[in-house]
């Protein structure tokens, strides 16, 4: 049976909802990852708090690390002290997470909504794959493990089936086309990473989480979503333990299954 257990891990928005639920679970797992990079923007900001805890329980697993993801410089800042913590190893796991969206329809959708949810939602993972390749190559060429696999080297890319042109999950409830646009953009983002990082072996997937109980997933009162975050990342981090080259630049669900564009 295939397992989950990379040497070092990143998670990008990682204080409050499936980011800090991933840290959480990763580190309390039997076999945890010997490095556990909790990024976040404002890690001495109140909504840190979580994740601070967390962090003081695990001290020499969890490090916290400021990082913007829309900010390149900040992504570069956080990269150059990973790469010294790593002390000469590779990243096996990358989660680009971090997600805004601006409630909205496409009545009210303004030009200044689109292009920051496109800034945080996109650019933010195209330049978080570009300054962590070199540490996700490392840790491809340095594992002895055949083929393409979450353990070895990988970019999850947390997408939405909002952004599916073919289901269009929630319609009726928020047209939101700047969250949907940007999730169609990620898609193909993470079809041109898969195109071009395939010869690093290194696996991109884009992945629906499924509708999850968090600060966005339950955005206001008549919104509840049916899943609890924890069991939402149970699924997640169950189903990263089978992918491998055969899903790499694809678009899936929680449970693993592909779905469409
Ligand atoms: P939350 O709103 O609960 O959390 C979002 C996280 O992203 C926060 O930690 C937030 O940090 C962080 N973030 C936002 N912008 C930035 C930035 N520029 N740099 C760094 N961190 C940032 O959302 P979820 O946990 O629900 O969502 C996580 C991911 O899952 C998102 O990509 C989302 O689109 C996706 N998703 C969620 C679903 C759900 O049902 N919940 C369904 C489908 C997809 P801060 O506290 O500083 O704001």
């Amino acid at each position: 049976m295939e397992v989950l257990n990379p040497r070092s891990v990143l998670v990008t928005g990682s204080n409050r909802g499936i980011g800090l639920e991933l840290v959480k679970q990763l580190v309390e797992k039997s076999d945890p990852p010997e490095w556990i990079f909790a990024t976040c923007r404002d890690p001495e900001g109140p909504r840190a708090k979580s994740l601070k805890n967390l962090a003081a329980q695990h001290q020499h697993r969890v490090e916290i690390i400021q990082l913007d993801t829309s900010d390149p410089s900040s992504i570069k800042a956080a990269a150059a002290k990973i790469t010294e913590c790593l002390h000469g190893a590779g990243l096996n796991l990358l989660f680009n997470n971090a997600g805004i969206v601006k409630s909205s329809s496409l009545e009210s959708e303004t030009p200044e909504n689109m292009l920051e949810v496109y800034n945080t939602n996109v650019v933010g993972p195209m330049v978080m794959g570009q300054v962590f390749l070199p540490l996700l190559r490392k840790a491809s060429k340095d594992s002895l493990l055949k083929g393409m696999s979450c353990s070895k080297a990988a970019i999850v890319n947390i997408s939405s089936d909002c952004g599916s042109i073919t289901n269009l999950l929630a319609w009726d409830i928020g047209q939101i086309p700047n969250y949907r646009c940007s999730k169609a953009a990620l898609n193909m983002l993470n079809r041109c990473q898969s195109l071009q990082y395939a010869q690093d072996e290194i696996l991109c997937v884009a992945l629906h989480p499924g509708w999850l109980q968090t600060d966005m997933g339950s955005g206001n009162e008549t919104l509840r979503a049916p899943t609890t975050a924890e069991d939402g990342v149970q699924e997640i981090l169950k189903t990263l333990a089978h992918l491998s080259e055969k899903e790499t630049g694809t678009f899936v669900n929680v449970d693993g299954k592909l779905l469409p564009w």
